[in-house]
């Protein structure tokens, strides 16, 4: 008999896992809440064929382990941005490029990207958020402004809450960033297609535990039934923000249960805006930090074909709040303000993962000194139960679908050497 393994989730970090166990010939069975699988990742359809991310987006071109699945399944990674020269900033009222920026202004923030490229140098984790770190170093006002923007744009957390060390990892990536041809669902579909029937859908776990000799997970049926099934090892890659509100009765140490229920998420909501043109034409949207409340817009549909086009909008960390599901009328008011010909839009999707149950935030962020203090030491595995997740990959890949990729392949070794 092959041995058994429950996979809890069918995101990236789940599908990566199922994928690679099964090859190895094991026993899998993925248990997955929604009624859907990919987790995280979110493609859409609007009109006239086009799509857009409500979820993950864009692929750093140092993400080599989603590219190496990519390429097995056929499919084509294309340009998305480039950096720095897409990026826009609409701040205080002003409109700027990189290319007219101020050379006083450019210096300012060149001068604060190599100081925080100093504190990734020395992996440096100081007691401070990035606001106290930002105001402790004499950063002018318009690089203080840009690069807050920026927490909530790269990791959709607060400037106030999230580490000035764990931020400093902002600059790890490429300068050219990368988008899936046909939406990132063509890859977790590919998994899924793979899997076939060993993915159960609208199966939310309750609880995790044990049953003589083996593992056990209680698992809620679409009729509201609790139902009992037994396992050699578990892959539990639910965020910890959902994970802190179930049941886990295996032999966890005290770091790793106050790590559950500590971890911090940032929150966002995504808005998508289809417009009947693509008013910013000739020239490509770009990337577009503003200090309004949906602090990052871009272009979804760069090269994607048809007149129409969408512009994506963000709104992360303390300023979302006051941007509710389905929001078009303020992100529409956002961008009239910068092309007051701005036709409206003829189509939208949104998508608030602060309040989605699945994930009660969008992903992972370290406090101050979080670093140092725990996050290298804690043991990512109890037993046969192991945990992945973007939350448990290598600091400068969570937050990432590269994240999640990585640690299912992690969780997939872990369990390969169980069998050796
Ligand atoms: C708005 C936003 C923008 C992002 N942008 C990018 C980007 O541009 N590039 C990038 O690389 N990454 C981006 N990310 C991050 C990326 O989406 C995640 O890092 C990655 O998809 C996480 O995968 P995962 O498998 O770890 O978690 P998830 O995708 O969350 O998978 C976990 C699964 O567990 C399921 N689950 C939860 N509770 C239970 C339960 N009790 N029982 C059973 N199943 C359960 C969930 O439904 C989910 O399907 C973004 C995320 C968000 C929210």
């Amino acid at each position: 008999m092959s041995e058994r393994v429950i996979i809890v989730g069918a995101g990236l970090a789940g599908l990566t896992a199922a994928y690679e166990l099964t090859r190895a010939g094991f026993d899998v069975q993925v248990f997955e809440a929604r009624n859907r699988v990919g987790g995280r990742v979110k493609t859409v359809f609007l009109e006239a064929e086009q799509h857009g991310e409500l979820g993950a987006e864009f692929v750093d071109e140092d993400h080599t382990a989603l590219m190496s699945y990519a390429a097995q399944f056929n499919l084509t990674l294309e340009p998305a941005l480039k950096f720095p020269d897409d990026l826009g900033y609409y701040i205080d009222g002003i409109f700027s490029t990189q290319k007219t920026l101020s050379s006083q202004q450019q210096v300012s923030l060149n001068d604060a990207y190599e100081q925080l490229d100093q504190l990734l140098e020395q992996r440096a984790d100081p007691e401070q958020t990035l606001a106290q770190w930002l105001a402790a170093n004499s950063i002018t006002p318009f690089a203080h402004k840009v690069i807050s923007q920026q927490s909530y744009g790269l990791y959709t957390a607060d400037p106030d809450a999230i580490g000035a060390g764990f931020f400093a990892y902002s600059g790890t990536s490429g300068d050219r960033t990368l988008r899936i041809r046909g939406g990132n669902t063509q890859l977790t579909s590919a998994f899924a297609r793979f899997l076939g029937e060993r993915i159960h859908l609208n199966t939310p776990i309750v609880r995790i535990g044990q049953k003589q000799q083996a593992l056990s997970v209680s698992l809620k049926t679409l009729q509201g039934q609790q139902v009992e099934v037994l396992s050699d090892s578990i892959v539990v890659t639910v965020p910890w923000s959902v994970l802190r509100h179930l049941s886990i009765e295996v032999g966890l140490t005290q770091a790793q249960r106050e790590a559950i229920s500590y971890l911090p998420y940032g929150v966002s909501v995504k808005t998508l805006l289809q417009y009947p043109k693509r008013f910013w034409q000739p020239s490509s949207f770009g990337i577009l930090v503003t200090d309004t409340p949906y602090q990052t817009i871009w272009e979804s549909t760069l090269t994607q074909p048809g007149e129409a086009g969408i512009l994506a909008y963000t709104s992360s960390g303390k300023p979302s709040r006051n941007v509710t599901e389905f929001d078009v009328e303020l992100a529409q008011k956002t961008i009239s303000t910068l092309y007051p010909n701005a036709p409206s839009a003829s189509a939208s999707a949104t998508h608030d993962w602060g309040a989605d149950p699945w994930s009660r935030g969008s992903y992972c962020y370290f406090a101050p000194g979080d670093l140092k203090n725990w996050r290298s030491k804690l043991p990512y595995f109890a037993g046969r139960v192991i945990f992945a997740g973007e939350h448990t990959a290598e600091v400068e890949y969570c937050g990432y679908m590269e994240g999640a990729i990585r640690s299912g392949q992690r969780a997939a070794d872990q369990i390969l050497a169980f069998r050796e």
